[in-house]
């Protein structure tokens, strides 16, 4: 074993130092049923390893490593029959009539079916017998459907035609006792003159288009259109590897592919239309080995649109590279593959540009079919095929009707409907079939999978809110609500904010100049709502203009121009009016417990919390001042300069045990004596508020307190 290896390694030197009489590839045959072919300028390096394919370790040499730059081949130096560097001979079968070769198709009058008609003129020398193999290889011969192989059961003479009728041949060893043999099939879209597959043995003569796929697609629908326009680019390198014997029948296909695609899309459409195919481009068929082309390779690709619901999209897309390597192996019956993507150095990055009104689904790409099997004029002998679906998956389900309905609900319904695109998906499947002797195995689907990059972007219909900010002008009868939206969303949209009346009637609307389209760009929505009214309750919510509608959004706020400003019913609390001192008035009378209620009546300086003059003088010169009646109770309403108010009911006053202005007004102690008898203290009434001090007796008058802090 040892032997083998290091003959192949000095083979290898003495290679690189002499390279004539000798091939460009090298095969290693195998006693365990595999069998491996390289081009030599494919090897990087060949090495040796004390570990076996199992990753056990010996104290003797026991592999034998070949790198390549896309694989690493590990073969067990017991399996090793034998190396060479010479082209294996092709051999056919004794009984194999090229048709062309021996001039025996200048007479073909005729073909039905398996049964050609010839000239009764052929020469004895060139008339079939029956068991010879006929085989055509003029693949542009409109007689056949592609090519002929056919084995000879019958042959009869009449004076129009020589009638000779074939059966199938499904056997590629009833054509070659021997045929072995590495291609390299390459393509390359901007270096036309390397579109020649690269030949081991034999001629080959070809002239193909660059693997270039234009997307000119368009279709009218009943009810709308749809059109895609671009191109995908691309290179390939196939590498077949394949061994016919009469024990053995081995194919391998290595499919190094990368694409690149742009794309515009157009979408308008009220309903379904399903999945739309372009027209199918195929590149015209490699065919191989040339003495005896038994082997086809083939690429093909079109467009496809699928699509429902109603929608409208314009669509532009750049992509990147996409490098895979697939590989296929059929091996007596059996197939197994893989896939893998590659690095693709130099710029990664998608562009796109995109404007939606979707109201639906759709998912577009660009197929692309490789295959590799035999020719069709030898039954169904072998097929490999790998499908690639490259291009953006754009999936949502987005069903959506504006304008009918509780509008209402919408938001809720479709707030969380997400989009996700992926501008790299490609989607792969695998399979293979094959048939022998007429008996036709089902297609094995062996590998398939989704390549998906981190490039995936989910983005939403709509955008969330955060809680309304509303700063309220009483003065100037406005009030200027702010929120923030967030999300990234799919397009752009206009937003703003609504103005409700207690019905849910929308009484005003104001939307933003700008689109909102991505957060992180300190997007923020603001809009004054001004000639509102006191004391009346309105409610502001976001507003999402989409499509021909306008979707009331979340959260909502509700707000009045002139409340209390307590924020719930479990008074006491304490009311910032936005006064210069920081002063806080409570929302109830001391000994009340609502605003209105009129509380205890009290001596000068028996409440200690009651407020200074200074805090009295500050209300009423800092305040607006209005008469009012809450709740069915008459009093005067101090509004600060933040908005912020406190309702002091018209208590009246106790003096001498008896009341007085209860419900005309309003007198509250301050904690500030005048002099050694008097203090100040609050008055309002209709129409007026201010301040001043009792003297002499007053101290012992009774009257409310409105505490401070
Ligand atoms: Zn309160």
């Amino acid at each position: 074993m040892k032997k083998t290896f290091f003959s192949l390694l000095m083979a290898l030197v003495a290679m690189c130092a002499t390279a004539q009489g000798v091939g460009d590839a090298f095969y290693i045959y195998r006693n365990d049923g595999q069998f491996n072919a390289f081009f030599r300028d494919e090897v990087d390096s060949i090495a040796y390893s004390y570990y076996d394919t199992d990753s056990v370790y010996y104290n003797d040499i026991v592999t034998q490593v070949i790198y390549t730059p896309d694989s690493i081949y590990s073969i067990p130096l017991a399996a090793i029959d034998s190396v060479s560097f010479v082209q294996p001979e092709t051999i056919l079968r004794p009984n194999v009539v090229m048709m062309e070769q021996v001039g025996m198709s200048d007479y073909l009058k005729s073909v039905d079916g398996m049964c050609l008609f010839f000239d009764t003129s052929i020469p004895n020398s060139l008339t079939p017998k029956v068991g010879d193999i006929l085989f055509s290889t003029d693949f542009d011969n409109p007689l056949f459907n592609e090519g002929f192989v056919g084995k000879v059961i019958d042959t009869k003479k009449s004076t129009q035609y020589l009638q000779v009728c074939c059966d199938s041949v499904y056997d590629l060893t009833d054509i070659f006792v021997q045929l072995i043999s590495i291609e390299k099939i390459k393509d390359d879209n901007n270096n036309p003159s390397n579109s020649n597959a690269r030949r081991i043995s034999g001629e080959w003569t070809s002239s193909r288009n660059p693997v270039n796929f234009n997307l000119g697609f368009s279709r009218h629908l009943s009810d709308g259109e749809v059109s895609l326009s671009g191109a995908v680019e691309g290179t390939y390198i196939a590498t077949v590897a394949y061994k016919i014997t009469l024990k053995e029948q081995y194919v391998n296909l290595k499919l190094h592919h990368d694409w690149q695609y742009n794309a515009h899309l157009k979408f308008k459409s009220n309903k379904d239309f399903g999945t739309l195919e372009g027209n199918v481009n195929s590149l015209p068929a490699i065919r191989f080995p040339a003495v005896a082309p038994v082997f086809k390779f083939q690429i093909a690709g079109c467009p496809f649109i699928k699509g429902e619901g109603n929608l409208e999209l314009d669509f532009s897309l750049n992509s990147p590279v996409h490098s895979y390597l697939g590989e296929v192996t059929y091996h007596n019956g059996h197939f197994r593959g893989s896939n893998k993507r590659m690095p693709v150095s130099g710029n990664n990055n998608p562009s796109f540009d995109t404007a939606f009104s979707l109201n639906g689904s759709v998912q577009t790409g660009y197929m692309v079919d490789f295959w590799l099997g035999t020719i069709n004029a030898i039954g169904s002998y072998l097929r490999t095929g790998l499908d690639f679906y490259i291009g953006p998956k754009m999936t949502g389900d987005f069903t959506m009707k504006i304008g009918t309905g509780n509008p209402i609900n919408y938001y809720s319904m479709f707030k969380d409907s997400k989009f996700g695109l992926s501008l790299l998906t490609v989607d792969y499947e695998f399979f293979g079939e094959a048939a022998f002797a007429g008996h036709k195995f089902p297609r094995a689907m062996f590998c398939n999978g989704t390549f998906q990059t981190p490039l995936y972007h989910e983005w939403y219909i709509m955008p969330e809110f955060s809680d309304l900010n509303i700063k309220k002008d009483v003065q100037n009868l406005s009030a200027t609500i702010s929120t923030t939206p967030t999300r990234d969303i799919l397009f752009p949209l206009s937003v703003g904010l609504g103005l409700y009346d207690k019905s849910g009637s929308l009484l005003d609307k104001r939307f933003q100049s700008k689109k909102y389209k991505r957060e992180n760009e300190g997007y923020k929505i603001q809009q004054t709502f001004s000639s509102l009214e006191r004391n009346t309750e309105y409610t502001a919510r976001p507003l999402i203009k989409i499509l021909d509608g306008e979707v009331p959004a979340l959260p909502t706020e509700k707000f009045k121009l002139d409340d209390t400003s307590c924020p719930d019913s479990n008074h006491p609390h304490w009311i910032d009016l936005g006064l210069p001192s920081g002063t806080q008035w409570r929302c109830c009378n001391e000994g009340a417990s609502t605003p209105e209620a009129y509380g205890g009546y009290y001596a000068f300086g028996q409440v200690s919390s009651a407020p200074s003059s200074d805090q009295i003088k500050e209300l009423v010169n800092h305040c607006s001042y209005q008469w009012t009646t809450q709740n069915g109770v008459k009093g005067g309403k101090f509004t600060g300069p933040n908005g912020g108010t406190v309702f002091l009911p018209a208590a009246g006053g106790r003096w001498d045990g008896e009341l007085f202005n209860v419900g005309t007004g309003g007198d509250y102690w301050s904690s500030t004596p005048y002099d050694e008898y008097g203090a100040y203290y609050l008055y309002f009434g209709s129409g007026y508020a201010g301040w001043d001090y009792w003297d002499y007796f007053g101290r012992f008058d009774e009257e409310s307190v409105r505490p401070v802090r």
